[in-house]
């Protein structure tokens, strides 16, 4: 068998076997009548002033950035846009980049090597997991928002002799909306001498941090309702990723429109009623499910999940939402562990309390509740 033949034998029968478990992942296109599957947790992305921003800034900067950062892709509307990042979150600088997943691929291997020891929440982003292993830095895992565990992890590795160089956590977990405790991981960092690192995907922009960590990531396409992610950390750090980032040196810069639209996105997320509203809406969701007898895992956020362990069970339920024009996602391994697969369910202040309304009693109606 010639090389080319192997290798497609090898893609399909790998397709085959995930079919076969119920695992293959197919896109569909999107056009729900009513949408609790996405992360624009503000109703940004279809803003008006939002767009304007983006058309005005697509006219004054161009909708693309013609080049990388360092040759002549990096104008004032991305300086602007840092700017207000830093504003936003207290930080001392910031540099963006086109996606979170790149931006926290790079904060981990341009910044650690195999000098370092991590230590990470069991939950953690795919993007920062991929960065550690590609760092070569040591990764060590601590139980999900344990504390006693990170912990216990520092006391072993100190004594080891092999101290660690950053704890590194998620603001907002993006599968099941609990949160960190950050507060006893700053203090832990500040006992242990390391550097705390959050991953602010899904916090940033609806709520603020309860403590400033080291590095902060942050990204535009959930809350902000835009696309792209910065890295928010000290001036040394930043410019030594400007000097190092490969993704960040080698890559166009981000589209200089869609930093002019970020920055008027940041400005009305920060408006307190829009918040309020949006807690509102969570705190509604959580009543009527409760109501209903729905089973809804603890969270605060916009985040909320329906456990529903087995495959099979998550996807039909899905699919019946899906038949009434309802979105949500279906959440299987290997994004969580077997037999936690779950609904996802995501609120948004562009939601009305009938419309969480109807998604509940469609969901009672499918879960036999
Ligand atoms: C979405 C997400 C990212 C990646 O951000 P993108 O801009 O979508 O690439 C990184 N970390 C977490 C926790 C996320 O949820």
């Amino acid at each position: 068998m010639t090389a080319i033949k192997q290798w497609q034998q090898r893609l399909s029968a790998a397709m085959t076997a995930k079919t076969a478990a119920g695992l293959l992942r197919q896109r569909r296109l999107a056009n729900p009548r009513l949408d609790f599957s996405h992360n624009d947790y503000l109703g940004l992305a279809r803003d008006a002033d939002v767009a304007a921003a983006l058309a005005e800034g697509a006219l004054t900067f161009g909708h693309g950035s013609t080049a990388s950062p360092l040759i002549s892709g990096y104008t004032a509307a991305h300086q602007q846009l840092e700017q207000g990042l830093c504003r936003a979150s207290g930080q001392e600088a910031a540099l963006l980049f086109c996606s979170g997943f790149s931006a926290n691929g790079s904060l981990f291997k341009t910044l650690f090597g195999s000098a370092e020891v991590i230590l990470a929440d069991k939950l953690m982003h795919a993007s920062a997991l991929d960065g550690i292993r590609d760092s070569g830095a040591k990764l060590v895992r601590f139980s999900h928002n344990d504390v006693a565990s990170a912990r216990a992890q520092l006391q072993r590795l100190a004594a080891a002799d092999t101290p660690v160089s950053a704890i590194v956590t998620e603001s907002v977990f993006s599968m099941d909306g609990d949160e960190a405790p950050l507060v006893a991981l700053k203090q832990l960092a500040l006992e242990f001498g390391c550097a705390l690192i959050v991953d602010d995907a899904h916090g940033f922009g609806w709520r603020p941090l309860a403590v400033q960590p080291d590095l902060q990531l942050v990204t535009f396409g959930k809350a902000l309702g835009g696309q792209g992610a910065a890295i928010l950390a000290s001036q040394l750090v930043i410019d030594y990723l400007v000097s190092h980032s490969r993704a960040y040196i080698y890559s166009t810069a981000l589209s200089p429109a869609s930093c002019v639209a970020v920055n008027v996105a940041l400005d009305k997320a920060q408006q307190g009623a829009t918040r309020a509203q949006l807690m509102d809406n969570i705190a509604y969701f959580r009543e009527v499910a409760v109501a209903l007898g729905i089973e809804i895992m603890p969270s605060h956020t916009p985040i909320q999940g329906v456990l529903t362990r087995d495959i099979e069970r998550t996807l039909s339920i899905a699919y019946q939402l899906r038949e009434q024009g309802i979105a949500v996602g279906a959440i299987r391994p290997p994004t969580v562990p077997q037999g936690l697969c779950r609904l996802r369910i995501t609120l948004s202040v562009a939601h009305q309390p009938r419309d969480i309304q109807q998604l509940l009693t469609a969901l009672a109606q499918a879960l036999g509740c």
